[in-house]
């Protein structure tokens, strides 16, 4: 099958098209993604009407990128995956309605994909990856141990009870004077510091099973970026957050493996980490060394579908349509999704 998979749930705008080959490998044929840093740099963060407004104007234009590059024709595609949620709802209505229309002119099937599934399948893209796996999702709105069973089969096993990792860096980012999107800049600026500068607090670090907080973290950062004045100190401040994140992750990664393996017992026991923060190559060297510890297997996607893409869209979309799991065309748009719904329904958690 060919599967066109669109994104527009924050500031990235994105067409891509895959296929599988005859052992029934997924193969990216294509795979635009349109960054509005342009439009959001002057307010230093996302404006909403801003980012609908930019997905308005470009969608169409992205779309057919993907499908010129991709060497197909349009009629040959057999079902469009969007994006249905979680994320801005001003930019996931663009994308989802775009993708219910072009699978409604094309007369093929429409599959509404939940982002996060995206990211959590997103190494299917590069490598073959059965079920069940531990997945570490650190993306810029979240931050959770879950273990999939299957396509939709998630369980929650932690999450950080106040900011997500890829927040904390934006925030620390911000606080240092880099200009947005700073997170992956902190990394460029952790090279040249010295990570044993300065003390940072880890929150609920011996404590809460595998949930995480990062909410203090920040405020550390806040009150020492306050006193430091050369770009040496500032170097020295995001090597020690980026070292503290490290130790937390690895920490609470090492809890998760227990609990994982409690639940699986003799799977093979398989850890991939996800989502735009998992592109820091500190973060996947220290998570590496623990895998091999601790006699897991570490998979990662590959750095350019860390972040958002909607190759990693399609990829849900493909595995959907295998099973005939379609949607109908009056799917809503839902700004909040949790991968685990009914977990996170019976605990009321905000997450
Ligand atoms: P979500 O997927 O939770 O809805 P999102 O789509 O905004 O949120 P992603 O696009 O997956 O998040 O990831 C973006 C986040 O990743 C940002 O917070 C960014 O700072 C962070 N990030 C990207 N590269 C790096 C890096 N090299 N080091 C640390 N953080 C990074
Ligand atoms: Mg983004
Ligand atoms: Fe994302």
């Amino acid at each position: 099958p060919i599967i066109l998979g669109i994104e527009s749930s924050c500031d990235e705008t994105a067409a891509a098209i895959i296929t599988e080959n005859k052992q029934g490998i997924p193969t990216i044929l294509s795979s635009i993604v349109s960054s509005q840093i342009d439009v959001h740099r002057e307010f230093g963060g996302v404006v909403p009407e801003l980012a609908a407004r930019s997905h308005v104007e470009k969608i169409d234009l992205i779309t057919k990128k993907a499908i010129d590059e991709s060497g197909i024709k349009m009629d040959e595609i057999d079902a469009v995956a969007s994006t249905a949620g979680p994320g801005l709802i001003v930019c996931l209505s663009v994308g989802l309605s775009f993708g219910k229309a072009m699978a409604y002119s094309l007369n093929k099937p429409f599959i509404a994909v939940n982002h996060l599934e995206g990211h959590a399948l997103s190494p299917k893209l590069n490598c073959e990856l059965n079920y069940p796996y531990l997945l570490l999702l650190i993306s810029g709105g979240h931050t959770q141990f879950l273990n999939v069973q299957g396509l939709g089969k998630y369980k929650r096993l932690g999450t950080t009870i106040d900011d997500a990792v890829g927040e904390a860096f934006d925030k620390t980012a911000k606080l240092l004077g880099i200009e947005f999107p700073g997170g992956p800049q902190i990394e460029v600026y952790a090279k040249k510091g010295n990570p044993k500068k300065y003390e940072l607090p880890k929150p609920i670090f011996y404590k809460g099973g595998c949930n995480l907080s990062f909410a203090g973290l920040k405020t550390a950062v806040l009150k020492i970026s306050k006193q430091i004045k050369t770009d040496q100190e500032k170097y020295d401040l995001a090597a020690s957050f980026q070292k503290t994140i490290e130790e937390i992750l690895y920490k609470k990664s090492k809890i998760a493996f227990e609990e994982f393996k409690k639940i699986n017992g003799t799977a093979k026991n398989k850890f991939v980490v996800a989502g735009g923060v998992a592109a820091n190559q500190k973060i996947r060297g220290v998570l590496i060394n623990l895998c091999k510890e601790e006699n897991f297997e570490a998979i990662f996607p590959p750095i350019n579908l860390c972040g958002d893409n909607a190759a990693m869209i399609a990829m849900v979309g493909l595995e959907k349509f295998k099973l005939n799991q379609f949607n109908k065309l009056n799917y809503p748009a839902k700004p909040r999704w949790p991968l685990d719904e009914d977990a996170a329904f019976l605990k009321g958690a905000g997450v």
